[in-house]
């Protein structure tokens, strides 16, 4: 193969990387991280079609390979900084419009203009730092839900890296003879991992965007709208794991259950919208109690439930007692004058007799009821 030929091919494969990142763009536009993607993609396509056209006609100007440096280094850089938004990092584009500027300017120097290892020295290493630090943005965000979904991109990157220090010190001594690889190869490598690189990190971009999709979407399944907590559907899933967690490890679990005390007469002197107002209002309160429980859901209108792990009777009761009061110390401002509310509790921890999470779960809601039919405002814990 010659090299023109492998420089169509990475020309070609680049336009289709843009065209493709484009098109996911279009269907993604609220992930500003692909964005910087787009772009990267599109420096990479410039920088192959400039390398193409300036071997086509043999340029041997300046202007072409250090337009051709900037954009691909920049295409780097902005691979960097797409992987830095989706750590929720600060935008930095405007750091790779001065990288570009710098790097055009720069390769006229005269020590980078005459002597192709100086511009070896200076730009290896610069991908290299950016490469290092999409592998280290990754890393950075590896507390994201969506993460697994960044482990072919930083496979895709490191292989970058090593191919780039291989082909760095080759290219600083081309009269050393490496050991099992013709000059040829040597020759062609660049062009070689470069197309391989794009088409990686292509297909690696849109499995984050498709994954960090699904989890968003499945998370949207799981949550009430209104409050923010997770909804029954989630109680399912959350309650199963925290049942059998507590069977291998003997631990105890519990569930206070949680119901505003007249509601109905909250809305009807207030009006509906003052209603979702204290609901919210509710929550925004319970969630300042010290993260003493694990899982909070809004199971219906008015009624809430946590989940407490490794918890004892004493311990449950003491949360039910503390939100209780912290819920009817709260006093809310409406358009409708001062708004205050109470709230009944009731709370089951599990024992070594209830064979599934609902038994608990059931325990607890006997247990609110009770509280409801004497009197409200109060905490009720069923053994
Ligand atoms: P109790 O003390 O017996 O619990 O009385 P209650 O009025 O709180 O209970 P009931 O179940 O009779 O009424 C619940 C009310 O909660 C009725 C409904 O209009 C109201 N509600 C349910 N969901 C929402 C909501 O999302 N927003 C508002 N504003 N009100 C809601
Ligand atoms: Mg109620
Ligand atoms: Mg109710």
């Amino acid at each position: 193969m010659d090299v023109v030929t492998l420089l169509i091919c990475s020309a070609l494969v680049s336009g289709i990387m843009a065209l493709f990142m484009s098109a996911l763009f279009v269907t993604s536009k609220e992930e500003s991280f692909l964005l910087d993607w787009v772009l990267a993609s599109f420096f990479f396509f410039i920088s192959s079609f400039l390398g193409l056209y300036g071997t086509i006609f043999e340029l041997s100007s300046l202007i072409f390979p250090s337009m051709n440096n900037a954009f691909y280094l920049c295409a780097h850089a902005l691979l960097y900084t797409g992987a830095s938004k989706l750590s929720q990092s600060k935008h930095k584009l405007r750091m790779v419009a001065l990288l570009f500027l710098l790097i055009l300017l720069v390769q006229h120097l005269p020590v980078l203009k005459e002597s192709i290892q100086a511009r070896i020295l200076i730009f290896y290493p610069l991908i290299t730092f950016f490469n290092l630090l999409v592998i280290k943005k990754l890393w950075d965000a590896r507390h994201l839900d969506y993460s697994k979904s960044f482990i072919l991109l930083g496979a895709a990157i490191s292989l970058f890296v090593i191919q780039n220090l291989i082909r760095g010190v080759a290219s600083l001594f081309p009269d050393a003879q490496l050991p099992l690889v013709s000059p040829d190869v040597v020759k062609f490598s660049g062009t070689l991992s470069l197309i391989a690189f794009i088409f990686l990190i292509t297909l690696s971009m849109t499995v984050i965007v498709n994954w960090k999709k699904e989890v968003k979407l499945k998370k949207i399944t799981m949550t009430d709208s209104l409050t923010n907590w997770s909804n029954r559907r989630a109680l399912d899933i959350h309650a199963s794991k925290e049942f059998e967690r507590a069977k291998r490890n003997s631990n105890v679990f519990g569930f206070v259950l949680l119901d505003i005390d007249h509601f109905k007469q909250i809305n009807d002197n207030f009006g509906h919208k003052a209603g979702d107002n204290a609901l919210v209002h509710f929550c925004r309160t319970i969630e300042e109690v010290n993260r003493q429980y694990d899982y909070e859901f809004r199971l219906g209108g008015e009624e809430f439930a946590l989940l407490v792990s490794d918890t004892s009777e004493h311990a449950i009761q003491q949360i039910a007692e503390r939100i209780r009061l912290l819920v009817k110390a709260q006093q809310i401002e409406t358009e409708n004058g001062t708004l205050s509310m109470t709230v009944s509790v009731g709370v089951a921890t599990s024992s070594a007799v209830d064979s599934t999470w609902e038994s608990v779960l059931n325990r607890a809601d006997k247990a609110l009821y009770q509280a409801k039919q004497t009197g409200r405002d109060k905490s009720i814990y069923l053994a």
